[in-house]
């Protein structure tokens, strides 16, 4: 069963995220961002490149900066993992080679940018890991690795 087909959820941390952002405005700020990644994901699946003008447009609607993001998925640190049970979750090694665990459904990582710059100040809607999730999913680059439901009951019991 996929993470959102769950009941109202009560406790997880990753789920308060989905609730607090109801608002109209953030809904179509999502829908802005999410239609650019639409944009990027087309026009790389068409020309093999990313174009300037997508990439500008992303930069000015996001509020997260776009570089730290691509560097980490040129250096192919995003990957989606799935177990058996078909829950699937993404870890993104970061500049520290630590490794975050993110949801791209609600842009929750495990990461302290997280906390501080996106839950508690509200100063960027995503850290630059769950961009760079976004990144690599629109340019086909997520490397895919099956792990057992052990592994991933176990990183998710580490969130915080
Ligand atoms: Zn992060």
């Amino acid at each position: 069963m996929a993470d959102e087909m769950k009941p109202e959820g009560k406790a997880g941390n990753a789920n308060d995220v989905i609730h607090s952002n109801g608002d109209a405005s953030s809904e179509l700020y999502e829908m802005v961002i999410d239609q650019l990644f639409a944009e990027l994901k087309t026009v790389y699946a068409e020309t093999g490149k990313v174009t300037d003008e997508v990439l500008s447009a992303l930069n000015n609607v996001l509020q997260t900066p776009l570089l730290p993001a691509l560097d980490l998925v040129d250096s192919k640190n995003v990957t989606l993992l799935v177990c058996p049970a078909g829950r699937k979750l993404y870890q993104v090694v970061g500049s520290s080679s630590t490794p975050y665990t993110c949801f791209e459904s609600n842009n929750y990582c495990s990461c302290p940018a997280y906390k501080f710059s996106v839950l508690k100040k509200e100063e960027h809607s995503m850290c630059k890991h769950v961009l760079a999730v976004k990144l690599s999913n629109a340019l086909g680059v997520t490397k895919e690795l099956q792990v057992s439901n052990e592994e991933i009951t176990d990183l998710l019991l580490h969130l915080e």
